[in-house]
């Protein structure tokens, strides 16, 4: 009984084929278009459910619209393997949803090599609304999941139409007062993995299909504003001035020195706006923010504290002053270490590599809130093409998809064996 059926094997190029099928169902000239919430983003759940419905699988919504097929094995305990039917619109096709149907696939495997009942329970979960694309809250289920939601801030956010997320979410049958509920999910959960795409341009450019993803980099977000003085353009000498747009300026380009010290540290500043914000006027008052992100807390309270010191500095130099503000911040998130070493044997047995590589993730997944919640967690990463991702030109090569696949399904196979261990 616990070695299938050939015919039943793993099919990574069902998936490719899925994921096409997916894409010409919830997609347009522009990209994929199911943004949580919508009628878009029902009819892939729908398409989806009736994949499922084939397996001898229970199916169910929690209480945060988070999408659950359960495989009940021997043991209750439970391996989880996630990802997202969801995407920003004239988003790409792979985002989130290769992570799910890929997941499918396995769940396809195990359920026809151990005849419907594998030793540990698999579920399958696609979260809903990780990409907070229509009211700005990404990671909306998953954080209900973690018990990390923030329901009251939440529910009173407005999209582009001015309709209230609390009332979205209703029409999709979601009561927001119950989300608290959706935590009954961390029960006999053991381990959970997600495949995702990179959206970056570094396995690209290393010539390296797939990567273990040691965490997820925390993120420090203020906003900064420089107050100078409003003066007359032209009769002020410039070693009269007090320019908070020169200070602000030094400081865009002293933050590429601070992240530069550390391998993997990233520092933007996505925006400026001047007041008066006139050709014939000193600028009186920029306003600026900084998004700062690492794996290692260490590094990233460092960075903080450069760039703090830098803008007080070239405040000073510019005859100005300086202000911050926390915007947001999340802390960094530092996968399972025993599931890190199953990731690269799962890369290393499918790719041949005799080492596989090790990355952090710059953007936040699912994961980091599941890891949040005290389960151990992992995931894999797949190359994408150009780097880029949340476009509709968002792409991966197919000979990768498939490969990735199968590492994934390895990979899941070694974290039911932990989860039965454990
Ligand atoms: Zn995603």
């Amino acid at each position: 009984m616990t070695h299938g059926n050939p015919t039943m094997a793993l099919d990574p190029k069902r998936t490719v084929a899925e994921l096409k099928e997916l894409r010409a169902l919830t997609g347009d000239a522009n990209g994929a278009q199911r943004v949580a919430w919508t009628d878009t983003w029902l009819k892939a759940r729908e398409w989806f459910a009736a994949k499922v419905r084939t397996l001898p699988v229970e199916h169910h919504y929690d209480s945060a619209g988070n999408n659950w097929v359960a495989l009940k094995g021997a043991s209750e305990k439970s391996l989880l393997i996630g990802g997202h039917l969801d995407s920003v619109p004239n988003g790409g096709w792979l985002d989130g949803s290769l992570n799910v149907l890929a997941g499918l696939e396995i769940l396809r495997r195990i359920a026809a090599q151990y005849n419907g009942k594998p030793p540990v329970t698999v579920k399958l979960v696609d979260w809903a609304d990780e990409e907070g694309a229509r009211f700005g809250r990404s990671l909306l289920g998953s954080s209900a999941f973690a018990g990390t939601a923030s329901v009251a801030a939440d529910r009173i956010r407005t999209d582009r139409d001015g309709v209230r997320m609390e009332d979205a979410l209703r029409r999709c049958g979601v009561e927001m007062d119950r989300f608290g509920e959706a935590t009954e999910g961390h029960k006999n959960a053991s381990a959970y993995i997600e495949l995702h795409i990179e959206q970056g341009p570094v396995l690209e450019r290393m010539n390296i299909p797939l990567a273990t993803v040691l965490g997820t980099k925390g993120v420090e977000r203020h906003a900064i504003t420089f107050h100078g003085q409003e003066a007359h353009s032209g009769s002020t000498p410039m070693n009269a001035r007090h320019d908070a747009l020169a200070a602000a300026a030094k400081l865009a380009l002293e933050i590429r020195t601070i992240a530069g010290k550390h391998s993997d540290s990233v520092c933007t500043m996505g925006s400026v706006k001047t007041f008066p914000g006139i050709v014939t006027a000193v600028v009186g008052r920029c306003e600026t923010a900084l998004d700062q992100r690492d794996l290692d807390p260490a590094v990233l309270a460092q960075m903080y504290r450069e760039a703090r010191e830098a803008s007080e500095r070239f405040a000073a130099e510019e005859k100005c002053t300086v202000e911050w503000s926390r915007i947001w911040s999340i802390e960094p998130i530092a996968f399972h270490p025993r599931l890190l070493e199953l990731c690269d044997s799962a890369i290393c047995e499918v790719t041949g590599a005799s080492k596989a590589h090790r990355m952090p993730s710059g953007p936040l997944h699912d994961a980091a809130e599941v890891s949040r919640a005290g389960i151990p967690t992992v995931m894999m990463f797949v190359q994408s093409l150009g780097g880029i991702s949340h476009n509709k030109v968002e792409d991966t090569k197919e000979a990768h998809l498939e490969l990735c696949v199968s590492a994934f399904d390895r990979l899941a196979s070694k974290a039911m064996n932990f989860v039965a261990q454990g």
